[in-house]
This record gives structure tokens, sequence and C-alpha cells, in this order.
């Protein structure tokens, strides 16, 4: 089975195994797990920000920094189709009790004016008691459900801007800010400058089979480690987890060029198929989001199952098709073959 569900899907390599077999542990709630320490470490140097903390889930880096940043009744800006509001079981009502507002935006992206004119400067008073306050700003690089679309820099930086100018704090979730580095050579450092809080994920395409990191200024890590014990994520002898993020880390991240040049090639193919439609221009990491025009999107990947091509279909309409560590030249072509089989021609 060729499966481009997701990048999570991939498995540990034999040489990531080895590291995670023979990694030193300690206990990750007493915080001595040396290769805990040394990972956290490792993000908060990559990062540029002061500390950073391990964990078991990217949910849970998310779910924790908007804890973290809030208290219930506060009110948190999003992206469209943010996975913080959208991909994470609704959490943000339960865990935090805030009001997500959702801005607008093109491909995941929106502007600091976007932020500006949702968030008005209020004089009156009742108009400032009546609105819940709004306390933090999340923003999505590369953007899932935009099909991997990278934040420009500049906009990014537009948008921290118009944050400071209203005291808003600022999260970055950056499951994949590897990939936006990879395809536009700016530093994860330099997308992560400016940010009160960011995460990343080692389980999507570095390859590992477990954990994020939450990386931010040491108080606020501090705060984030509480909740992290409060919501059950103290993981003892965690550095067997940490060893193999930390192997990504150093062995996995160069190659991530080779999974978008892998998506674009399976992404052109699939722009001559009569059957999907696709925005080309708009493949720019490894996530492939297209739609089949001749028969529902379950249906789609339904067939496409019974030949040995696993997708994820959305909806009745929206497919996604991704590109990671266990995906090769030779995969593509035969994912190509069996789109033109179920696609035609
Ligand atoms: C996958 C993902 C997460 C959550 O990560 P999990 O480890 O699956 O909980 C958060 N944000 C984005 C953009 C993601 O793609």
């Amino acid at each position: 089975m060729i499966d481009l569900r997701s990048d999570t899907v991939s498995r540990p390599t034999e040489a990531m195994r080895a590291a995670i077999a023979f990694a030193p542990v300690g206990d990750d709630v007493y915080h001595d797990d040396p290769t805990v320490l040394r990972l956290e470490e490792t993000v908060a140097g990559l990062l540029g920000l002061e500390d950073a903390v391990y964990m078991p889930t990217g949910t849970m880096t998310n779910q924790i920094a908007v804890r973290a940043h809030t208290e219930p009744g506060d009110a948190v800006f999003v992206g469209p189709d943010a996975h913080i509001w959208l991909g994470e079981a609704g959490a943000p009502a339960p865990i935090s009790g805030v009001v997500i507002r959702p801005l607008l935006g093109e491909r995941g992206v929106f502007s600091g004016d976007a932020l500006r004119d949702a968030n008005p400067q209020m004089d009156d008073y009742a108009s400032k008691t009546l609105s819940a306050p709004a306390r933090l700003v999340c923003l999505e690089n590369t953007h899932n459900a935009a099909g991997g679309a990278v934040w420009p820099l500049e906009t990014q930086r537009g948008v921290l801007e118009a944050a400071a100018e209203s005291g808003l704090a600022a999260h970055l979730d950056g499951a994949r800010l590897w990939h936006a580095t990879a395809a536009t050579g700016i530093s994860e450092a330099e997308y992560a400058a400016g940010f009160d809080s960011v995460s990343v994920c080692f389980s999507k395409g570095l390859g590992a089979p477990v954990g994020s990191a939450l990386a931010g200024p040491a108080g606020f890590i501090a705060r984030a480690r509480r909740f992290k014990q409060l919501y059950g994520g103290g993981f003892r002898q965690a550095g067997m987890m940490a060893a193999g993020a930390l192997h990504a880390i150093e062995h996995h991240r160069e190659r991530l060029v080779d999974d978008h040049r892998r998506a674009r090639a399976l992404a052109e193919a699939m722009d001559d198929l009569p059957g999907l439609d696709l925005d080309l221009e708009g493949v720019e990491t490894n996530i492939i989001r297209f739609q089949s025009s001749g028969m529902p999107a379950t249906e789609f990947a339904g067939r496409c199952r019974d030949r040995g091509l696993s997708l994820l279909a959305y909806n009745r309409r929206d497919l996604r098709a991704v590109t990671h560590l266990d995906i090769s030249d030779d995969d593509v072509e035969a994912a190509i073959g069996i789109l033109q089989d179920v696609a035609g021609r």
C-alpha cells in the first residue's frame, strides 16, 4: 500500500530505532531525563527561543499554549480553517473555555489589517465590556488545510505588529515549520522571531514516532509545564521517544526538499488528469489538496485504495495526498499510474 493520507504515517527508520533503543533516560516528571532535556535545549536553540517543553502530541502543545496564554472567557483569533480550531477535537472550548474568532484570509494566511479590523480599539465602555477580551492570535505555518501553504515572512511580521499594537500574545502552530524552511530557505528561528510561543511536531514529515515541543520565554514555558502535568502529559522515561525526535531533527530535516520535489511531480501529473481539480501553484510543500470532479471523494479514495493507493477524503469533494519519509520516486510513479487509472488519462 502506498500511503499518502498523511506524513504522520511515516515509520521510524532502523537508525532511528537504534537511537531510541540506546537512549539514556531518566524521569521526565522530575525533569531529569537527559534525552528529553537535550531535545528541549536543541529545539529552543533552533527556534531562537529561551526554553522548550517536550509533549506527546501537537494537539497538546497547541492547546496548552492556548490555555497558558488565556483565561476562560477570553477570545482567541485564528486564521481560516486553523488546525487549533477545527483539527483538535474542539479542545479550545472544554480545555481553555475560550471563544474562537476566525479571521478571513487566503489559503490560511491573513493580514495585520484583517486582525485590526476584527479587533477594533473600542473606546465606549459598554462595547468594551460586551465583547470577550481578545488575548491571543494564532498563525499556522505551513498551513495544513490550505494544502501546506507557506506564510510569507513579511505577512507574518505584519500580523505580529498588529498583535503588539493591541497587546495580544501571538502563537505559531509550526507543526510543519520545518517544511516552510525547506521550501524557502528562511530559517526556523527567523520564522519564530517575535512570537510568544511556537509549537513544532516531530511525528509528521520528520518521521519520529511521537511528540511535539512548545517553545517560548522561560516564564511561559514554566507555566506550560504545569499544564502539561495537569493534563496528564508527564510521561516519565520519555527520553525513549525524545531520542527519535532528536534523530529526526539531525537526519531528516534536510531531506524534506525531496518530499516537496515529489509532491510537485505528483501534482503536475495530477493536474493533467481530466477527473481531478487542483491548484498547481498552491502546491508549495508536501501536501496536495485536490478535488475529484467525476465522483464523490470517498468513492474516489475507495477506488484508489482497492488498487493500492491510500488517500484522505475530507468531505464530499476534497481529498489530500501527502508525501513523506516512506515515499520514494518509484512510489510516486506507481501512484500516478493508479490515479490515471481511476481519474482517466
Ligand atoms: C498535525 C497537526 C497538529 C497536531 O499534531 P498531533 O501530534 O497530531 O496532535 C497541529 N497543527 C497542525 C498544523 C498539524 O498539522
